[in-house]
């Protein structure tokens, strides 16, 4: 052996063991400024959530404030008692508007100020005084006690923040009118205003953050005007403004993370150097071994006891034979290998031994060129007379005879053999697989099928499978393909192949059916198998199943193609309502490229922009006020025009692009309507695929932030099919919108099975009375009555009823004697694209101001 000069292993350890330490000390700092940046990310998503949260508080209390005061205000009885003359009597002893209202409702200050603008009525902290509202609120009050008298008519009551002795305060200012009470009579002149104080003292502060997950919300003192967390109250913060903690998820995970990283990095840094050390005297030894082995050398080569040796050391037997094939050698190891006896075997020829396919050893070796290196593979019974397998290396020797080495091979190539089934088969069902099944197709198909002798290929798909999975567990849906696997096998003749080629779908390659009424009554026994119920651990568990066939030579004779069509026709199968077959036809393959088409064109066109947004106007019945606008999706087409949503919703829901379909809709939505007057809300509708998945909350809760949009300015109209398919997840996520403070109706009502009971159950704001009963409206008394019931229905659940698909002036009279609430429809207005829209804004409120 010649031994070729080298660098010291030495050097050689130390430069790649300093690479590694720089690579170490890289990933660690690229680590930590990761994790910094993260955590200052989650803070100051922290920060604008509890902001939107705050502010919302400080909304619901306001509106709150608001809906009382109009109680109070638009009312017979204390137009008759508060104005027309005050009666202390009747409002404070006999409590109508006396101390409860401090002490159920906190309201600090209440102040009846009459035409005169003098203070005739005040309760303070639920003690009747004599004070002027003007005094105790420390600020002039005639611009606020105006703006409640100019909202009398249209029962809208005024509020403002005002700063009392440094505590912010809500005051909400109302005039006091008879309201729809018909015994009481108006007066001319001005009438009187009733004023409620609510404080924002601590106390309350700390319940209303509570309310809302807001820490430590207090009224803010004048050093903290430079912080973030600050939400002004009243116009430029004439009422002071709030201030908070918002938590600092980020710093903690820094707190958490940064000491576990130092000491992590610390043990990095030690074990490198402990390895350093380690690998040097390794390396050392190494390069003195190395000398000592080149001297060592010549010696190793002559030693014949030694090459003995290591022979018997190794795992192969060594054998010689003469020119008449005996063995004249067969080495210790012999015995231990194959359990025989060398002595019985010495003397005996090779071939009585060993085994091949290709004919007796003696000939392989008589062959010409078989002196040189030679290998064969052959088979022996062992001691036990166990069939095993061997490799042997010969050649050639002395006097015409052989020597060389035997390997068993056995395990490896047993090994070898369970390797290539399991690559060609099902692991959990033990059925053919794809490739194999592709193979045994392959295999049929050369041997030319003819039209007599078809060859027929099913491809079986269960049907809702998913659910089995999703409800009863994983190991459950196992085992019901094992039991689907079983039947099919039943089903089938011993020359067809059932294969598994995914999930739930399985291939059956039929050789002697010849009929098409063949292949449907084989298909028909199919599915009635399948459809047995299964027991599995205490569950009946009912699955069926939808066959797409396709047959050669009649359909195509390339295995590719065969495949292809009998997917097409299974899609029609589960088209056609599932639990039913089909066989593959060539007008399938048209309609489904154009619904291809249209899917690619669709992933393609949210891309580019091709999305419109049209809005059509709702109403409030009673006096035709705009109340807000439905948005609705069409799509501009670069060949086909206009496209109306019933033609692509259903493919975007089926390919999930009704996920990026809807994100556009509702940003688009949201943006849009910010321009529009704050009395105007849009709504806009919700597939049951974006409910379930895609993360709605959050998209909302980003929509609402980003565009500035308010949350009760934003309605979204979901179907029944939301609650149909997972009603407790759709509870949850509809209390979580709830939360945000978005409007939630159910649109299409009355379409589908069991609305009423979802209606009493989940927090709906309205409901839309779908356009099949209003068309009909005028015809029949029926639906005239269905439509009267849904209204009083509505009223009972506090839901504000809509009619949709007014087309007529007599859909509207009937709907304004029913009191239906709000109304959309051609004849008000069609759906108009939003410029067109934002003419219509326009023109209604000019309208208003005249
Ligand atoms: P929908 O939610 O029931 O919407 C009302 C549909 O009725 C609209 O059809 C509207 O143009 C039509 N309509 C309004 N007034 C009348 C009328 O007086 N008579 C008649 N015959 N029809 C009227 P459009 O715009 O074709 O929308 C069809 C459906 O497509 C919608 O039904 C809705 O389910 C769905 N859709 C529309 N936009 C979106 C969207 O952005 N996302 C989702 N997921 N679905 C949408
Ligand atoms: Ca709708
Ligand atoms: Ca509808």
């Amino acid at each position: 052996m010649v031994v070729a000069p080298r660098s010291s292993n030495v050097a050689l350890a130390r430069a790649s063991l300093l690479k590694l330490a720089w690579l170490l000390g890289f990933v660690f700092t690229l680590t930590t400024s990761l994790l910094v940046y993260v955590a200052k990310d989650l803070d100051s998503t922290e920060e604008a959530e509890s902001a939107f949260h705050t502010k919302n508080a400080v909304q619901s209390i306001e509106k709150n404030l608001r809906t009382t005061i109009k109680e109070y205000a638009f009312w017979g009885s204390a137009y008759s008692h508060l104005h027309k003359t005050v009666d202390h009597e009747w409002a404070f002893v006999r409590q109508n508007l006396g101390p409860t209202l401090y002490s159920d409702f906190g309201f600090e200050g209440l102040f009846v100020v009459n035409a005169k603008n003098q203070t005739v009525y005040s309760v303070v902290k639920g003690t009747l005084v004599s004070v002027e509202a003007t005094a105790w609120l420390g600020q002039p009050i005639h611009m606020l006690l105006d703006q409640a008298r100019a909202g009398a008519d249209s029962e809208t009551p005024a509020t403002v923040f005002f700063k009392i002795d440094g505590v912010p305060s809500l005051v909400a200012a109302a005039a006091i009118t008879p309201g729809t009470d018909p015994t009481v009579e108006a007066e001319d002149g001005p009438s009187s205003v009733l004023l409620f104080v609510e404080t924002f003292d601590s106390a309350r502060l700390e319940a209303m953050g509570g309310g809302y997950g807001v820490k430590g919300l207090h009224i803010s003192t004048s050093d903290e005007v430079h912080e973030v967390s600050i939400l002004p109250l009243g116009k430029d913060g004439s009422g002071g403004s709030l201030h908070w903690t918002p938590e600092k998820p980020g710093q903690q995970l820094l707190a958490l993370m940064l000491p576990l990283i130092a000491i992590a990095g610390l043990l990095v840094g030690l074990m490198t150097w402990v390895i350093l050390r380690r690998t040097t005297i390794a390396a050392q030894a190494l390069d003195s071994s190395y000398e000592s082995l080149k001297s060592s050398q010549a010696a190793l080569s002559t030693s014949e006891a030694r090459f003995r040796d290591v022979v018997e050391a190794s795992s192969d037997w060594i054998w010689e034979i003469d020119s008449t094939w005996r063995f004249t050698y067969i080495s210790e190891r012999f015995e231990m290998v194959t359990g025989l006896s060398r002595e019985d075997w010495i003397g005996a020829s090779i071939d009585e031994l060993l085994q091949t396919e290709l004919g007796t050893i003696s000939q392989l070796l008589s062959a010409p060129n078989r002196r040189h290196n030679t290998s064969i593979q052959c088979n022996y019974a062992d001691i036990r007379d166990h069939a095993r397998i061997t490799q042997l290396a010969a050649r050639g020797a002395v006097e015409q005879g052989f020597r060389g080495t035997a390997t068993d091979i056995t395990d490896e190539v047993e090994a070898h053999r369970r390797i290539e089934y399991l690559s060609r088969h099902d692991a959990l069902t033990g059925l053919p697989n794809r490739s194999r099944m592709q193979e045994f197709l392959d295999g049929k198909l050369k041997t030319a099928p003819t039209l007599d002798q078809p060859l027929v290929m099913l491809i079986l798909d269960l049907d809702r499978f998913k659910p089995v999975n999703d409800l009863l567990g994983y190991a459950i849906g196992d085992q019901v393909l094992n039991e689907v696997s079983r039947r099919l096998g039943e089903c089938v003749r011993s020359g067809d192949l059932v294969a598994r080629i995914g999930g739930d779908e399985f291939v059956l390659i039929l050789n002697d059916v010849g009929s098409p009424e063949e292949v449907e009554a084989a298909c028909g026994r199919l599915i009635d198998s399948i459809e047995q119920p299964m027991i599995l651990e205490d569950h009946e568990v009912f699955v069926s199943a939808s066959i797409g066939i396709a047959m050669a030579p009649n359909d195509a004779t390339e295995a590719a193609e065969l495949l292809r069509y009998a997917d097409i026709a299974l899609y029609e199968a589960k088209a056609g309502g599932r639990n039913t077959w089909r066989f593959y036809a060539f007008d399938m393959n048209a309609k489904i490229m154009e619904r291809r088409q249209l899917e690619n064109d669709l992933r393609h066109g949210i891309k580019q922009g091709e999305l419109r947004l049209h809005f059509q106007p709702r109403f409030r019945i009673a006096d035709g006020q705009m109340v807000g606008a439905e948005a609705l999706v069409r799509w501009q087409h670069p060949e086909r025009g206009l496209i109306s949503p019933d033609s692509f919703i259903p493919i975007a829901e089926e390919t999930g692009l009704i996920l990026p379909l809807g994100n556009w809709v509702l940003t688009t939505a949201c943006e849009r309507a910010v321009s529009w007057p704050e009395s105007l809300f849009v709504s806009v509708n919700l597939s049951s695929t974006e409910f379930q998945r895609g993360n709605l909350i959050d998209r909302v809760r980003k929509v609402i932030i980003e565009t500035g949009l308010e949350a009760h300015r934003l309605e979204l109209e979901i179907t029944e099919s939301v609650m149909l398919e997972d009603a407790s997840g759709a509870l949850e996520v509809m209390r979580e919108l709830k939360r945000l403070g978005v409007r939630i109706s159910m649109d299409d009502f009355g379409t589908g099975y069991s609305s009423l009971s979802y209606l009493r159950s989940f927090p709906f704001d309205g409901i839309k009375i779908d356009r099949s009963f209003v068309s009909c409206l005028g015809e029949s008394d029926d639906d005239k009555s269905i439509i009267n019931a849904i209204v009083s229905l509505g009223r009972a659940l506090s839901l504000t009823v809509t009619a949709e698909g007014i087309e007529t002036s007599e859909h509207l009279e009937v709907l304004k004697s029913i009191n239906c609430d709000e109304g959309q429809g051609y004849f008000l207005s069609r759906p108009l694209d939003a410029d067109a829209f934002d003419l219509l804004v326009r023109a209604n409120k000019a309208a208003v101001n005249v």
